[in-house]
């Protein structure tokens, strides 16, 4: 059993290089229906606690550092299997492994400025959404 919806923020470094509207076109085109949008900067505190299962990892901080350095596009996404078909949207990890023609294949900067945050599970599409989103914006 695969859910609708996922969670995906448009980073930092995306936002500030203009990159917003033609990702949101992206996602739009690929057939998720936007459930939920808000443009948010994060506090120190609120993405140390989002990327909290990554904080024994030599990249924790940077990272927090990055994804506070600017505003980020957050989304709760809905479609079929919207997990997984969102992952195949945005690529790897990493730009550089990423296939053709996908979100950070076209817009990342590196393995940690990749563009794009996506859901990994189901059960983390619904906690990020609720980090983020109350029951009364997701319509
Ligand atoms: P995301 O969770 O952002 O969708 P992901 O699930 O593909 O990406 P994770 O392993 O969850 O990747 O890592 C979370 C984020 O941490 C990555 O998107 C990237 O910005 C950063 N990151 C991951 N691995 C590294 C690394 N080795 N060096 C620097 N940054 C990294
Ligand atoms: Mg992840």
């Amino acid at each position: 059993m695969t859910g609708k919806l996922t969670f995906t923020m448009i980073k930092p470094s995306a936002v500030e290089a203009g990159h917003s509207g033609k990702i949101l076109d992206m996602i739009i085109t690929a057939g998720f229906h936007i459930r939920g949008i808000k443009k948010v900067k994060l506090s120190t505190a609120q993405a140390g606690k989002f990327y909290e299962v990554h904080k024994e990892r030599p990249f924790y901080q940077s990272l927090v550092a990055y994804m506070t350095s600017g505003p980020v596009y957050a989304m709760v996404l809905e479609k079929e299997d919207a997990v997984n078909t969102f992952r195949k949207l945005i690529g790897a990890t990493n730009p550089a492994e990423a296939e053709e023609g996908t979100i950070r294949k076209k817009f990342g900067l590196s393995l940690e400025k990749n563009a794009v945050h996506g859901s990994d599970s189901d059960e983390n599409a619904i906690i990020e959404s609720h980090f983020f989103f109350s029951e009364l914006e997701m319509n």
